[in-house]
């Protein structure tokens, strides 16, 4: 799911990058046992029977794996999650249902990136990984060598005059609290270092990080580039960087380097004690930052045809993407958000290929990228569709479904448009129906009603329903990782998506909107 808070920023790494060969599976870790399945309810199709909680993991894992270092849309690891799902389309026996008869349908991004040259030179420290960089325009480059000059914590009695020509260096002090409000005010932070050092002449500031930086670092992630990590621009959407001068950040690691270039000494709370022993240390910085138009985003998608009505069409749908890896290296693995309805599809897929007869309507399962920048892959889809929006006759999206259920086995999810929202519709009721035979109770997630891919479908008429965990305190960081999901109740998740989806691509009439009611 998309970040409330942040206004965010196109993201992309390498552009135009053909689909690669899907890595080999890493080596299984040795993972509890799960038990077998459970029953499949009375009623319920026979297809939900093969989406189970080991399938689920499987694809969780290799989702989620470092390997695929945080799936930042464009990024080489977005593109070999596309082909892991591609892949398994085209073994499930789907027909293609994207561009030019596959199974990707592209779209495409403006982006903002390193060069390769880019890197700050210590002494014989080279500095060419884990660091970010926050640009001041779209086109810059820089080659400066110069004096480092110690400029405390940025603030602007810390900063002396003169800057210009030099390589001036500010220690940032870890930020309190947690959460986007954190987030937002580390990105503000950075903004107005650059403002302080710009004013004394500075063209570039180096920033180093120390201790748990973890809110500076996130935000570098939403803001910054990072090499291969493009900032990427969607249609005319996006805003420009804001800082006066760009800044070359460090992390904690490469920053100790830095002070033992310099001889600056920390005290018992990580921060500078005094001023640098010596003071005529240099540095050499190169920077290069290019933008052009040839970033491209991916969706997946593919179709199984229907038995009776099978030009109408069910859409299911879920985001592969998430946003990416820290400077200090730690990957945002996005296991809940979102390999666990990126597995969830997957298992959908399966089930109604292989599991038992189709229904009526034709399925379509489309798996997008760009969600976590602001939903770009669903919104070119919905903009460009491969199946006539007027004949979808609803998308049904799960993003973030793995979260652990209660100890009793019952457990609660959030569900959009709630029978308290305009868009309450038969589908979401009917969803919420079938919840008993899960022992899963639903409450209102209408607060995430535009922050998913169902969002662009509603837009254009469609009726909707999410399934969704809601935030939780591994929401966006580096800890949603897939040894915390609870694939049991995945199962259950997933297989209710499978039934109500069956339930509407069955039904006579099409899924009707209710708008408000008093109950659901
Ligand atoms: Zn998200």
């Amino acid at each position: 799911m998309r970040a409330g808070l942040l206004v965010l920023l196109a993201l992309t790494g390498a552009a135009g990058t053909p689909l690669a060969q899907s890595p080999p599976p890493t080596a299984a870790p040795q993972l509890p046992d799960l038990g077998p399945p459970a029953a499949v309810p009375d009623g319920a199709p026979p297809h939900l029977l093969r989406i189970d909680r080991a399938g689920l993991r499987t694809h969780a894992y290799w989702l989620a794996d470092d390997a695929r270092q945080g799936r930042h849309t464009a990024s080489k690891g977005q593109l070999a999650a596309a082909k892991y799902v591609a892949d398994h389309f085209q073994k499930l026996g789907l027909k293609p249902l994207g561009d030019k008869k596959t199974f990707v349908q592209s779209y495409p991004l403006r982006r903002t990136y390193l060069e390769s040259a880019t890197m700050l030179t210590l002494g014989t420290s080279k500095i060419d990984r884990d660091f970010a960089v926050l640009p001041a325009e779209d086109d810059c480059k820089i080659a400066l060598t110069g004096k480092l000059v110690f400029c405390g914590n940025g603030s602007a009695s810390q900063v002396p005059q003169g800057l210009l020509g030099k390589l001036p260096f500010v220690v940032l002090p870890p930020s309190r609290g947690g959460g986007a409000g954190a987030d937002l005010q580390a990105v503000q932070r950075f903004a107005d270092v650059a403002q302080q050092l710009a004013m004394q002449g500075a063209t570039v500031g180096i920033v180093c990080l120390v201790g748990d930086s973890t809110s500076l670092a996130n935000a570098l992630n939403y803001r910054g580039l990072l090499p291969d990590h493009a900032q990427l621009r969607y249609g005319q959407g996006g805003s420009k960087l804001q800082t006066k001068v760009p800044l070359f950040v460090l992390s904690p690691a490469h920053s100790k380097t830095l002070f033992a270039h310099v001889g600056l000494t920390l005290d018992d709370a990580g921060l500078p004690a005094g001023k640098p022993a010596n003071d005529k240390a240099t540095g050499k910085l190169s920077l290069v930052v290019k933008s052009d138009d040839n970033g491209q985003g991916t969706n997946v998608v593919g179709w199984l045809e229907g038995t009776g009505k099978k030009s109408e069409a069910l859409v299911f749908s879920a985001h592969h993407d998430h946003v990416g890896r820290r400077l200090d290296g730690d990957v945002f693995n996005g296991a809940d958000d979102n390999a666990s309805g990126t597995a969830g599809l997957l298992e959908l897929a399966e089930a109604f290929a292989q599991g038992g007869p189709r229904p009526e309507r034709s399925l379509v399962f489309l798996s997008v990228s760009g969600e976590e920048l602001g939903l770009w892959g669903s919104d070119w889809y919905a903009s460009h569709p491969t199946w006539p929006l007027e004949r979808i006759v609803a998308d049904i999206n799960i993003d973030m479904i793995g979260r652990p259920g209660d100890k009793d086995g019952s457990t609660q999810m959030q569900i959009t448009p709630s029978h308290e929202h305009a868009k309450f519709s038969s589908l979401v009721r009917e969803a919420v129906g079938l919840g008993r035979h899960f022992g899963i109770t639903f409450t209102s997630g209408d607060q995430y009603y535009e922050r998913s891919d169902h969002y662009n479908f509603a837009k254009h008429g469609v009726p909707v329903v999410f399934f969704c965990d809601g935030e939780h305190p591994d929401y966006h960081q580096v800890t949603d990782t897939p040894d915390r999901l609870d694939y049991v109740r995945m199962e259950s998740i997933a297989r209710l998506a499978a039934w109500s989806g069956w339930l509407a691509a069955n039904s006579k009439s099409r899924p009707q909107e209710l708008g408000k009611q008093p109950n659901w």
